[in-house]
């Protein structure tokens, strides 16, 4: 096989992956976009979301920073080496890596370590299978942390909330489905994609449904029980209100694809991966002599290409449901406690990311710079350095915010911060320091990346970058960098009041459906 084109068309995929969003999701997205009302949050967001994957497209730049942990999955006709694919692959992602397409995401789990090319012990990750096809096929999934964190296994029997029991059957299954979604929130990045894996193992239970997330989001599953049960949690999953982010609104679900496999008797698994919207899975086929791109995969019919409406659906937000204020650090408690739950807020100059290795340092350090009430965001970003030493932004979407929580409250009141952003929400302990010290917690638009990118107008410095680039304290100059207030400092969090709400609608479902 000519490696060199092998290596140049896995370039290709990767960064194709990063930055384009396959047809297939681009039609799916429109589809939740349409079915909201204008001057909602939900409509809101998802105009952030439609500018965002139409400004990673124009900008061949990453959809969201968090490149999560690519995987391949590739099916070889015999006699072709994988090993030396394997090596080709390894020098695609490196190089993708330098380019800034991807951000740096593989990490010592005992050090913490990052390895800075995105190569180390388990990453990528790559599956090999042979078949007796005369062309390889790859694919590729980006699935980042946020959501991978929303995946959850069920060991059926089981007492679920708001369901009651799932014994071992259909019936059963379509409850872990239905609280599978209910239990990811927002804080998979919603509105999401779901791959469900019935049966075999732990981990091929897990893999099973992975798996389910490479079959295009609009076939028909051919197992007849699985196709109805998949539009049943499609018709069903949206009634739960969460909506894009969590924000409420009809969308939270935009697919449901539902693979099976044998057991053994003793054990019973429903296994659930999700996916954010940012569902970044291409694939290709490729000539196994010359190494060339044959055709690309989940790309059939028109590309949607996506206008810019994210200004204009703040503005109709503003008329609607929620007010606009703009906020510029030093912020004052005053300017704290007027906000509420709902409001919109818009911050033009200073902001500092801080992410978890910030966050553990502040504990027992004092901050390289004064935080008296300034605003810290939650985000790892994906940085390049040119020519003169400047950097910039590439990508800079907010981060999963819960994390955090340990530490949020104490370090807000140690250094005066006034306003944290990030995504998903945070807990009791940061909601009660928000009331006690006058803090506010603002939501991102989760996997925005190039929308905040473009709002970050310079980077002024940078400290503690012995924690790598995503982890560092960076100074960023913003303007109308836009988020939603989630928690106030009246003691109001809409995450507690959405799962509280999904949680009664989740009742609904209790009875059997398919006996
Ligand atoms: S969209 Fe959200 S969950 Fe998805 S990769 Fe980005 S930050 Fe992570």
């Amino acid at each position: 096989m000519n490696l060199e084109k092998f290596q140049e068309s896995m370039y290709q995929l990767i960064v194709e992956t990063s930055t384009n969003l396959p047809k297939d999701v681009r039609r799916a997205v429109k589809k939740a976009k349409q079915s909201e009302s204008a001057g909602t949050r939900a409509a809101m967001s998802l105009g952030t979301i439609t500018n965002n994957i139409q400004m990673a497209d124009e900008n061949i730049s990453p959809i969201c920073q968090d490149t999560g942990l690519p995987t391949f999955k590739i099916k070889t006709p015999v006699g072709v080496n994988q090993i030396k694919i394997k090596e080709a692959i390894y020098n695609a992602i490196a190089q993708a890596t330098k380019d800034s397409k991807l951000r740096p995401n593989s990490v010592d789990s005992l050090t913490g370590k990052n390895s800075g090319d995105n190569l180390g012990g388990g990453t990528p990750v790559i599956k090999f299978d042979q078949w007796e096809n005369d062309y390889i096929d790859v694919r590729l999934i980006l699935k980042g942390g946020g959501c991978e964190n929303k995946n959850i296994q069920y060991s059926l029997p089981s007492e679920l909330d708001g369901l009651g029991r799932a014994g071992r059957d259909l019936d059963g299954i379509r409850k872990c489905i239905l609280h599978s979604v209910y239990q990811a929130q927002g804080q998979g990045c919603s509105a999401g994609f779901i791959g469900v894996g019935i049966g075999g193992d732990r981990s091929s239970g897990y893999d099973l449904a992975k798996e389910q997330l490479f079959r295009s989001v609009e076939d028909v599953n051919p197992n007849e029980d699985l196709r109805k049960l998949e539009d049943y949690i499609m018709d069903n999953a949206n009634k739960l209100g969460i909506g894009t982010m969590g924000f409420g609104g009809e969308t939270t679900l935009l697919g449901c694809k539902i693979g099976v496999m044998n057991r053994i008797p003793a054990s019973f698994f429903v296994s659930v991966a999700y996916n954010c919207w940012a569902f970044r899975r291409l694939g290709m086929k490729v000539n196994p002599e010359t190494g060339e791109i044959q055709e690309w995969l989940y790309q059939d019919g028109e590309k949607i290409e996506f206008a810019n409406e994210a200004e204009s659906e703040v503005a109709a937000a503003s008329e609607q449901e929620s007010k606009v204020i703009t906020l510029k650090a030093p912020i004052t408690e005053e300017q704290i406690r007027e906000l509420k739950v709902g409001d919109v807020v818009r911050i033009d100059g200073r902001m500092y990311t801080g992410r978890d290795a910030i966050h553990k340092y502040l504990t027992d350090h004092d901050a390289p710079v004064d935080l008296n009430g300034q605003v810290i965001y939650h985000c790892g970003p994906v940085m390049a350095k040119d020519e003169e030493g400047n950097w910039t932004v590439k990508a800079a979407g907010p981060t999963t915010s819960i994390r955090e929580e340990p530490y949020q409250g104490d370090i807000m009141k140690k250094f005066g911060i006034r306003a944290v952003i990030g995504k998903g929400g945070m807990g009791p302990k940061t909601l009660a320091a928000l009331q006690e010290h006058g803090g506010v917690y603002l939501n991102a638009i989760g996997g925005a990346a190039q929308y905040y990118a473009d709002c970050i107008k310079k980077v002024d410095g940078v400290d503690l970058t012995e924690f790598g680039i995503p982890e560092a304290m960076w100074h960023l100059n913003v303007e109308g960098f836009t988020a939603v207030v989630t928690m106030d400092s009246h003691g109001n969090s809409l995450h507690a009041d959405v799962d509280k709400s999904s949680l009664e609608k989740l009742a609904q479902f209790k009875e059997p459906v398919f006996k």
